[in-house]
């Protein structure tokens, strides 16, 4: 697969589209997941193009995953979570349904299960709310 110019999270890098940003810096994006997986499910996308993990350039993944570890922590500070899921899906087979390489940080609660991968759309006000706690945390 060659990468498109025209996926949603390119189009949300041009600021084309909007979304719950939660962090930025000269590499990398951090939002939140509009379909969330659990409270506090968050994106980082990288600036640089690629369809997914396995087209990408090397010298991407050390700001990317400089990123993820930031995040992650102030997921999990943030949403007051007692672990979290770092997840990547590389295909369509493998589950990927945007074409732009990103990684999933989902915060995770003993006893509570996740919610379907692109299942239920989440109220932006509740996105809001979820980004302000983890920006605090940052
Ligand atoms: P993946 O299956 O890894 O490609 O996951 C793509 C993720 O992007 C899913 O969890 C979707 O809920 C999420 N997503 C799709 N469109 C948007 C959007 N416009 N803003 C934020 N998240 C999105």
């Amino acid at each position: 697969m060659t990468y498109d110019t025209q996926n949603i999270f390119a189009k949300i890098l041009r600021g084309e589209i909007p979304c719950t940003k939660v962090y930025e810096d000269d590499h990398t994006i951090a939002f939140m997941d509009i379909m969330p997986k659990a409270d506090g499910h968050t994106l980082v996308v990288p600036k640089a193009p690629s369809v997914n993990f396995l087209d990408a350039e090397p010298s991407t993944f050390a700001p990317l995953f400089s990123t993820v570890q930031k995040i992650a922590r102030a997921v999990k500070t943030g949403m007051g979570a007692e672990g979290v899921v770092i997840t990547q899906f590389n295909e369509a087979a493998a589950g990927q349904t945007v074409f732009h390489l990103h990684v999933h940080v989902i915060p995770r609660w003993e006893g509570v299960a996740l919610r379907r991968h692109s299942g239920q759309m989440a109220n932006v006000a509740q996105l809001q709310a979820h980004a302000e706690k983890i920006r605090a945390a940052l």
